[in-house]
């Protein structure tokens, strides 16, 4: 499944444009995705990201955030929703995974988790669709994240924006935008364990 055809299909045949509801776990990855679909959609952006292990981190990613979106020029309208920071929903949610590796089945909970409240809050909030930045990572599973896409697209009548953001180049423009901007990046995914492991190395 090639999900970046899929996604030009869906842009190429928009009547109008449409409100996008974007998960978005950080700057660097939202750089790109914001510069490409902003053009079709009013965009709206979640950062819903209790994985992240501190607050402190939490904050800096968020302020990251909202510092490109002040000083990236765009075509159409693009704002930022936080949730705030909650670990307990991520902690709970992947009880007993906690030794898995990262790229397993703990991180397959951490994108779901994303998903589903991103999708909720599309389906409340009256949007056209929703998706997530995490597939611009290559160390996300792409083809997973699509497939929970559309389970909760059919679980919860909400469109999906089908995507796979690292294909024609996304990630490397991500990480030209990033110096351009001098945005801060990150060195582990989000969790604890991840830092952990990443500390190790
Ligand atoms: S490594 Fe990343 S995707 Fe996996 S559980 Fe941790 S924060 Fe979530």
């Amino acid at each position: 499944m090639n999900y970046q055809i899929i996604l030009e299909d869906t842009l190429k045949n928009l009547n109008g444009k449409k409100k996008l509801l974007l998960h978005a776990c950080c700057a660097p990855c939202s750089s790109y995705v914001i510069e490409y679909l902003s053009k079709y959609f009013d965009i709206t952006i979640l950062y819903y990201n209790p994985n992240i292990d501190t607050n402190e981190e939490f904050n800096k990613r968020l302020s990251e955030l909202k510092r490109f979106i002040k000083e990236f020029k765009t075509e159409n309208k693009v704002d930022v929703i936080s949730l705030g920071y909650n670990d307990k929903e991520y902690l709970d949610e992947i009880k007993g995974l906690e030794e898995e590796k990262e790229g397993g089945s703990r991180c397959f909970k951490c994108y779901r988790l994303r998903l589903e409240k991103s999708c909720i809050y599309a389906k409340e909030n009256n949007f056209d669709y929703f998706t997530t930045t995490l597939t611009i990572s290559p160390h996300k599973n792409s083809k997973v994240l699509n497939e929970i896409g559309h389970e909760l697209e059919e679980k919860y009548n909400m469109p999906y924006l089908y995507s796979d953001f690292k294909k024609k180049e996304g990630y490397k423009r991500s990480i030209v935008l990033s110096h351009i901007y001098n945005l801060y990046r990150q060195d582990y995914c989000g969790c604890k364990f991840s830092k952990k492991i990443k500390y190790e190395e």
